[in-house]
């Protein structure tokens, strides 16, 4: 345990800063996020994302919120594996009707407050993949949407904002 605190301790703070465009943004965001979720959520927000259909695009940006750059965790946000925990579903999509079922069995098993977040232009039923032979289409055809995030696929500050939407 010692070595381990040590070793916590040797390494420091190893994230790294957000460059370009999207810096100042971050952190105005992550700040505003950061503080409703320790207001509403007691500090910790647990997510469960949900690949509804989607091309995994958007699933690329949605980990990068992960990666050490973006780090999502330094503002209290964390991904679960199941919904049981979850306090909102990021959705990607369009859906599919092979994953229609598993989508309103995933939203049944969620807990309130339920929030839902439509992800991609896909998701939001804008998307190249519209309706046809093998989806259904938008999110919101399926079970019910508090926020939208557009764009194919959405940057991690569009994706940061879209969370911090759905839990305002
Ligand atoms: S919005 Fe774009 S990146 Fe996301 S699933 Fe659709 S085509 Fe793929």
């Amino acid at each position: 345990m010692i070595r381990t605190l040590f070793q916590i301790f040797k390494t420091g703070i190893v994230t790294e800063n957000v460059l370009g465009r999207d810096a100042d943004n971050i952190e105005v965001l992550g700040s505003k996020l950061s503080k409703i979720i320790k207001k509403r959520f007691r500090g910790s927000l647990t997510i469960r994302q949900i690949d509804a259909g989607s091309c995994n695009g958007c699933e690329l940006e949605i980990h990068a919120l992960n990666n050490s750059i973006y780090n999502i965790e330094q503002y209290g946000v964390r991904f679960t594996a199941s919904p049981r925990f979850a306090d909102l579903l990021l959705v990607t999509g369009p859906v599919t009707l092979n994953m229609e079922i598993a989508l309103k069995r995933t939203y049944e098993a969620t807990p309130t407050p339920k929030l839902v977040v439509a992800v991609g232009d896909c998701g939001c039923g804008q998307g190249i993949f519209d309706e046809n032979y093998a989806t259904i289409g938008a999110i919101d055809k399926v079970i019910p949407v508090d926020a939208r995030i557009k764009g194919c696929p959405p940057t991690p500050a569009a994706l940061l904002n879209g969370i911090l939407q759905a839990i305002s």
